[in-house]
């Protein structure tokens, strides 16, 4: 049994006075009966943490590097987010594939790190709008997949994110059968690759323009385990509407 994950990616968005919407959430779900993650900007990650302190709500980061440590100004370890109070990293983000040029290899090599370091990686895969019209979504996520998932991926440490690009932050959402025909072709392929027993434990969220209105017929559509929400993330009164859909789903 796959437990349904609400996960939150807030990028860079929020300063300390956001936290009033986590204090918002954990006050009205102090014990869901899925999983809540909220992914913050890494400023806000510590405090995030000490928020949801006590709450079975857990955070988690947005990125992190593929070396342990070392001479890389600016960015931030697997182990850096453990220390700052987090359980999970979304990474292959879209928005980092194309603003920092991250490759699958890129990906994997972060997930493995992040992996060794007790986290949840969440690895999103997607297509433009462009290789959907060509209908080539199922080779480009067939070729994420392969390229982005660590061989030590388990039900425990590996979550997938299906989030098309063109569906992030638009409005636009793609058909019941699209999110379901790409779920089920992930499914396959972490079984084929990982074995019937892990591939069928990894939990597959969607991610792109879930608002309240349309969460419960997504979560209704086959392996579709939670959704990682952006902008509907932001204010504790919409997530609380993806949640309250999750947990009836
Ligand atoms: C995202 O960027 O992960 C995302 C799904 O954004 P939104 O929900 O705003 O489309």
């Amino acid at each position: 049994m796959r437990r349904k994950l609400a996960a939150g990616n807030w990028k860079m968005n929020g300063t300390a006075a956001a936290l009033s919407e986590l204090e918002e959430l954990a006050r009205s779900f102090p014990n869901p009966s899925i999983d809540v993650l909220i992914c913050p900007p890494a400023t806000l990650l510590y405090r995030a943490a000490e928020t949801v302190r006590g709450t079975d709500i857990t955070v988690g980061g947005q990125n992190c590097h593929a070396a342990i440590s070392g001479a890389h100004t600016g960015d931030i370890s697997a182990d850096m987010l453990v220390d700052a109070g987090a359980n999970a990293v979304i990474l292959g983000h879209s928005e980092r594939r194309e603003d920092h040029g991250e490759q699958n290899e890129d990906v994997r090599a972060k997930a493995r790190v992040a992996m060794d370091a007790g986290l949840k990686a969440i690895v999103c895969v997607g297509e433009s709008l462009e290789q959907r019209e060509a209908a080539n979504t199922l080779d480009i996520i067939g070729g994420q997949l392969s390229g982005s998932i660590p061989d030590q991926s388990t039900g425990e440490n590996l979550i997938v994110a299906y989030e098309p690009i063109w569906a992030i932050g638009t409005g636009k959402v793609p058909t019941l059968d699209e999110i379901g025909e790409v779920h089920d072709f992930i499914r396959t392929r972490l079984e084929r690759r990982f074995g019937e027993g892990v591939g069928r434990s990894v939990r597959l969220l969607y991610g792109g323009s879930v608002k309240p209105s349309n969460a419960s017929d997504i979560f209704a559509v086959s392996n579709v385990d939670g959704a990682l929400v952006g902008g509907a993330s932001l204010k504790a009164q919409d997530f609380s509407g993806i949640i309250d859909a999750l947990q009836k789903a």
